[in-house]
């Protein structure tokens, strides 16, 4: 494909929200939580594991653990119990009861509504924080860049083809779509991710944006 100037490049990133805004009507965050706490440690346990395999875990885990309170106060291997369906369960026990620690030592069990203080807790990394900002507290800080993400960005050329990191890959989609898009484009990257653009298999025949993608098959 010819070089796309910058105007080319928002006018198809437009057209491509809007499209998967029709197709994906109910993009949300698929990590069932009741509230920021538990948000927080179901995006932590999320890391290399499925959506659907932390949902199986997580209620048995907050029954028994339902704020930071309890879980910091947690045996690490009472917690490992609870997790051992899921991958790397021994340093997420540890990560969780870290993170429910440090939540304790900062305030009241609160957690904190800036990118700056949830970073700061253990076990947070920018991508936790702002799967909790923008989902727990309405609050656009990034953007989401999770394999999904990552990957149909690359494959719509919603960033630089060189661009593969993703801090660097968030910082192009932030420069590419609004602030109050930000939180929801995750959304609907990761459920056309899921759905239609299978990694090994995309659906490029079924694919609403496939006329509008560098990659497309069809
Ligand atoms: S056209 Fe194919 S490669 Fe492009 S986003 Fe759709 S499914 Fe993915």
């Amino acid at each position: 494909m010819p070089r796309e100037s910058k105007a080319a490049k928002a006018a198809r990133a437009e057209e491509i929200w809007e499209l998967l805004v029709e197709a994906h009507p109910d993009a949300h965050c698929e990590l069932d939580h009741r509230n920021p706490f538990e948000l927080a440690v179901a995006t932590i346990l999320s890391a290399q594991t499925t959506d659907v395999r932390v949902n199986m875990t997580t209620p048995a885990l907050f029954e028994r653990y339902p704020d930071a309170e309890s879980l910091a106060a947690a045996r690490q291997e009472d917690v490992e119990e609870l997790l051992k369906s899921i991958g790397l369960f021994r340093s997420k026990a540890k990560n969780i009861i870290g993170f429910a620690q440090g939540v304790l030592d900062r305030s009241d069990g609160e957690l904190p509504r800036t990118l700056k203080e949830l970073v700061s807790l253990p076990g947070i990394g920018r991508k936790t924080a702002n799967v909790v900002l923008g989902n727990a507290f309405d609050i656009n800080e990034g953007v989401v860049v999770d394999t999904h993400v990552a990957r149909l960005a690359q494959r719509l050329e919603l960033v630089l083809k060189k661009t593969t990191t993703p801090p660097a890959i968030e910082r192009e989609l932030m420069a590419l779509f609004p602030r109050e898009r930000w939180t929801l484009l995750s959304h609907l990257l990761i459920f056309h991710g899921r759905r239609v653009c299978d990694a090994r298999k995309p659906a490029c025949e079924r694919c609403t944006v496939s006329h509008l993608c560098p990659a497309s098959r069809v």
